[in-house]
């Protein structure tokens, strides 16, 4: 297939040497939306790494125009500051217009349904939705009310797709390969939607993966998604590579889901000593916004040597780089996008 995606998208061909010479590197989604990892094949998501890949590699100042013509809209019905932000600086880098939809002070807190809102919004035509929703299922609901293409930025407990890329590009990125890993997911796996798209994407990309967890925050069929699950932190960390910890999501639970914190850091939060029973040289990550004392002692999460956390957030703008580009390119037909 030989497609000029330049003149697809309309796009000034003056690129950087390293993409103009590469101008089908972007990868492509095989659907219009994404909604999660569930459903994604290996071929599609080491595409998207490969690019995100490249695009961690630019100069932190390169401005790119792949997108230009192309309105990102973020609407986040919960709080965040790192998966926002990097959505919309990932979107301008690739010189999309960036409208941050602002949820706190518009008529959708004043009882307008998701469904009324998505209308509203699609009635001003943005390419690409990007949203966040405390419900589960809220992004493939979206979905199916705009024309937009929409990225799911973290639905209820669902998934967060964009979080598990990114998460597996630094994890490449450091050790140099995923497949055959031992990982450790760590903590309130009932609650993390970051869980659930992890577990998906590093079992296509052939790690090991175990979880460790209380039982009061652990679903009990996990061990379906093809998981090894363990209570004991202790036991579970021996023979890790990588410990992937997650907050425990209060905002999320129901009751007495976990004793004081102080009782849940000394079984399940992450010190130097439980870490000695990992592999010599384990790495630690999170997906943030982490407590300390909680989930990891300040110590280790200040330990630059073990510690892969700046690298994630770092890594959060590429990632999305290459999933706006790749739902770009599967828009709209380019007779219809030069209408606009
Ligand atoms: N839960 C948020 C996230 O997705 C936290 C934040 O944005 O700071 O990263
Ligand atoms: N930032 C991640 C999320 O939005 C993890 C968290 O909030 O704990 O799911």
């Amino acid at each position: 297939m030989s497609v000029d995606i330049t003149s697809v998208m309309g796009m000034n061909t003056s690129q950087p040497p390293y993409l103009a010479s590469d101008p089908m590197g972007a990868s492509a989604l095989p659907n219009k939306h994404l909604l999660g990892i569930e459903g994604l094949n290996r071929p599609t998501i080491t595409s998207l790494l490969d690019r995100a890949n490249q695009f961690a590699d630019l100069p932190a100042r390169e401005q790119l125009s792949h997108l230009k013509g192309i309105t990102v809209f973020t609407i986040f019905f919960e709080n965040s500051t790192r998966t926002r932000v990097s959505f919309d600086l990932a979107a301008r880098k690739m010189g999309a217009s960036v409208v941050n939809v602002p949820v706190a002070t518009s008529s959708i807190k004043k009882g307008e349904s998701l469904i009324d809102t998505a209308v509203t919004l699609n009635a001003m035509h943005p390419d690409i939705l990007v949203m966040r929703h405390h419900n589960s299922g809220a992004s493939l609901l979206l979905s199916k009310y705009v024309n937009a293409a929409v990225i799911n930025a973290g639905d209820g407990r669902h998934e967060h797709p964009t979080q598990a890329l990114l998460d597996a590009l630094t994890i490449r990125r450091r050790v140099g390969y995923i497949e055959g890993l031992n990982i450790a997911i760590c903590g309130d796996i009932a609650n993390s939607r970051v869980a659930r798209s992890n577990i998906h994407l590093l079992s296509i990309l052939g790690a090991n993966i175990r979880v460790i967890s209380p039982t009061t925050l652990v679903p009990t069929h996990i061990t379906e998604m093809g998981v090894e699950l363990y209570h004991d932190m202790e036991e579970g960390l021996q023979g890790t590579d990588i410990v992937m910890l997650l907050r425990l999501q209060q905002e999320r639970m129901q009751g007495a889901e976990t004793p004081s914190q102080r009782e849940y850091f000394r079984r399940y939060g992450l010190t130097r000593e439980k870490l000695s029973l990992a592999n010599p040289k384990a790495l630690i990550m999170h997906p943030g916004p982490m407590n300390r004392g909680v989930e990891i002692s300040s110590e280790l999460a200040d330990d630059v040597e073990r510690s892969l956390i700046t690298a994630q957030v770092e890594m959060g703008v590429a990632i999305r780089m290459a999933c706006l580009e790749a739902l770009a390119f599967g828009l709209t037909k380019p007779d219809q996008r030069n209408m606009k």
